[in-house]
Parts: structure tokens; sequence; C-alpha cells
């Protein structure tokens, strides 16, 4: 719920992203790299151009059957269908999948969690913005209910081309995952299954992704240095291409997937070969705590202890409740701070809720997050760091029982208490209908809430 799109990554499980079309690796270095990679198209206005119904499958097709079933070394029973697809095609598919595989009150909660929590501006359109960047993003994508591989023809990646090749690999590796790791059902949404299933969908991307790379490397291998420049020209490469609208910390959550799924796998297959990656598919990593420290994977390291009870404003219902992953935790604060200041704060993750409640059209929302018994220095620098840029956006503080709290004139009050390992924070209400948002609170009336939710509280 606090991180951007994770639902909506979730029903695209399977998608390939134009900024990681990046061609082989053995491109001599990142920033050549980076001037490989082509623009990629605006959205074609003409009307949607869909490929005609499969025919028996083309060469191309059973040339990138071969490559991916080499690359990642598993077979592939080949049971699906490919199909070419325009931009406007890609968007209407992406927005189907999404609805078909979204219970339709989730993009609504995380809308209102995004403006809450001041990730996105609280007027803007979530929707729009969220399927936009897809639209402009997503080369590839597989659907497992249907057992089909869409590929966008856009003139650069167009049939028979290098670059379609590569996203057919990525493609037919995710149809690969659904035959041998049943990848369709373990990313299917649940309520309050997100962190855990984030998780999964990452592993998904990195072995997807890691095959592709493999296959581009024709045979001679990845440089060990090859997945830290891959990753981060990705991260930087996304940022540029989904445009200034798109607040950085929504673009990052986008390529999150690929970029720690990546780094997850490789430190696996680096050791292990593609048989230590297999082993993570029949006992994944329950946590994106575990996926970005692979150690803590290694040791299986639990959540601490942490009330699931929510405690909710006044005359205000639960709407959802989940888990605050450390990938959550972390692209929240990088709404605030730089990146890596961001993962810091993170590290140390011990466990976290956020819950989302409503009255009529008004939203507020809990979240809080514990930090491991070893890791209140890093609770300690967050909680004062997140003072002065919360202060430094919205103005002075003001004392509220054990919390501090600033005025929204459109978001609602937003107040937060730290206390050794735990960091609380407490925002709205207020109501985002119909484009105009508006404070229906005020950090006064906040008061009675803030009391019955003290930091540190089991
Ligand atoms: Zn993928």
């Amino acid at each position: 719920m606090i991180r951007p799109t994770a639902p909506i990554a979730l029903a695209l499980a399977g998608a390939f992203l134009g900024a990681c079309a990046v061609p082989a690796p053995r491109a001599i270095d990142v920033a050549e790299r980076a001037t490989l990679v082509e623009p990629l198209q605006p959205i074609a206005s003409s009307p949607a151009r869909i490929a005609p119904a499969p025919t028996p499958r083309s060469r191309h097709l059973a040339r990138a059957v071969a490559s991916a079933v080499d690359a990642r070394g598993l077979t592939s029973n080949g049971t699906f269908e490919s199909r070419h697809v325009d931009r406007a095609e890609m968007e209407r598919v992406v927005r189907e999948q999404v609805a078909r595989e979204l219970p339709a009150e989730v993009l609504a909660h995380e809308e209102s969690a995004q403006k809450l929590l001041s990730v996105i501006d609280p007027d803007e359109n979530y929707l729009d913005l969220v399927f936009g960047m897809l639209g402009s993003q997503v080369a590839g994508l597989y659907v497992p209910r249907e057992k089909a591989l869409y590929v966008v023809d856009d003139g650069v990646s167009s049939e028979g081309s290098a670059d379609e090749h590569t996203v057919l690999v990525h493609e037919i590796v995710h149809a690969i995952q659904d035959e041998h790791f049943d990848l369709g059902r373990r990313v299917e949404w649940r309520p309050d299954g997100g962190d855990e299933t984030a998780a999964i969908h990452a592993l998904g991307e990195g072995d997807a992704t890691l095959a592709m790379l493999l296959d581009t490397s024709r045979g001679e291998g990845l440089p060990s240095t090859f997945v830290e420049d891959f990753t981060s020209l990705m991260r930087e490469t996304n940022r540029r291409q989904v445009g200034a609208r798109v607040p950085s910390a929504v673009a990052d959550a986008l390529v999150d997937p690929y970029v720690e799924g990546l780094r997850f796998v490789w430190s696996l297959y680096s050791v292990g070969g593609w048989p230590a990656v297999n082993a993570a598919w029949a006992s994944p990593p329950r946590s994106t705590e575990q996926l970005l420290h692979v150690e803590k994977f290694a040791s299986r390291e639990a959540p601490v202890s942490l009330s699931t009870q929510p405690v909710a404003p006044a005359g205000f219902d639960l709407l959802e409740a989940s888990v605050a992953g450390e990938l959550d935790v972390r692209d929240w604060f990088s709404a605030f701070v730089e990146f890596e200041v961001a993962r810091s704060f993170a590290r140390g993750w011990g466990n976290g809720r956020t819950e989302l409640f409503g009255r009529g059209s008004e939203r507020a929302l809990r979240l809080r997050i514990r930090w491991d018994e070893d890791a209140s220095a890093q609770a300690e620098r967050a909680g004062n760091r997140m003072t002065r840029e919360l202060v430094a956006r919205f103005g002075r503080a003001r004392a509220v029982g054990a919390f501090r709290c600033v005025e929204r004139p459109r978001a609602g009050p937003l107040a937060w208490a730290s206390s050794r390992r735990d960091l609380v924070v407490l925002a709205g209400p207020a109501t985002f209908e119909n484009g105009h948002a508006a404070s229906t609170s005020s950090c006064a009336s906040l008061a009675a809430w803030a009391a019955k939710t003290p930091p540190g509280h089991r």
C-alpha cells in the first residue's frame, strides 16, 4: 500500500520494461551502453492495431524459445502464443490485466495512501499517472492466465529485430517459470500478502532478466561488476524516460522488481548457478528484507514482533492493513531524501504496518516502522532527518503529545513520533475526491488519536 504501483506491478508480474532494453553486456562501459538505449516512441494516436490471430509460430519465435531454454537451463513445453501489439494496444492490455487481477478498491486505497504520505501530489490523477508511465515503459508482457506473450512492435522492436529477440527471451523465461514454478498463482494479489509477493515477483523478474542478459552475452558470461552497473543504469534510464510528471519515488518503484530481483538472483547464481536459483523458487524469500539482503535470506531472518491491531481515529473504519516491508519503507523515505540515504535508513528493518482508515469520503493512515534490536542508531538518524525534511517541506511543527505535527492544507495533518527502535506516522484525515483534495482535520484534533498510539507501543 505504501510503495507506489506495487499491486499493479504484481498484476503485471512478467512484464518487461523498455528501460531494460540495454544491448549486449559486452558493450564496453556503462556510459556507452546508456547512449545505446533507444528512446521509446510516444503512444500512437492511431487506432489500435492488433496482430492477426496467431499463425504457426514464426522462425523468430522458435529461435527465441531455443535461446531462452538454453540460457535458463530449463525446458519449455511451448504452449503459449505470441502477439505483436502497438503501444496503444499494449496500454489497453495492461489496463485490462490490472482490472482482471486486482480487486476494484485496491488502487483507490493505494492512491489515498500515496497522497496521505506525500509521495504524490494530493490533486494528482494517480491512475492516469501510473498507466501513462506503464504505457510508455512496458515493452513486453506475459499473461499467465492466457498463456500469451505480448511484444510491443513500435518500429524499434520490430519483428525479427535484435530488440524483439531480447524481449521475447525475457517473456519466454516467464512462461518457463509459470510452467516449472507456477509463477501466475504465486504472484496473485491477496490481502496483506504484498511484501512476500513482492519478493517472489522480484525473484521472477531477476531470473528472467539474468537469463536474457546471459543470452545477449552469447556465452561470454557477465563480468562481476556488471549487475551493479546495469541496475544503476536501469534506475537512471527509467527516471529519465518516465518524464517530469512522475516523482522519482514512483518511477523507482516500477523498476524495483528488476533491479532488486537481479541483484538477488545474481548473488545466488554467481555462487551456485541456476540450481541455486531453482532452490530459491522451491523455498522463496518471505519478505523484501530477505530479498534485499541475501545473507538474511540465507539465515531466514524473520520480522520482529509488532502488533497487528489497528488503531483508528474515532469514528473511522479500517479499509486495508498490510505489512510495510523494507522495500516499502525505503521507497517512502526516498520520496524525501536521496536514494542512498533512504536505503541506509531502511537497513535494519524489523517490521512495519500500514493501516488505511475511512469515514465517508475521508481517509486517514497510520504507518509504523520498527527496526531490529541492534539498529536503533538507524531509527534515530531516520527520525531526526525526517523531522528536518518534513519541517522544510511543510513548515513549523507543533507538539501533539509525543508527536510533532505539520499542517497540510490539502492532505491533512501529518504527525510523527519516534522512540528508540520505533517510528509512528499519522496522516490525515483528508478527502481526495474528483481531483480536489482537502484537509478535513488539523494537528489540534489529532491529539486523541495520537494518544492511543505512542511509539514503542506493542
Ligand atoms: Zn519480466
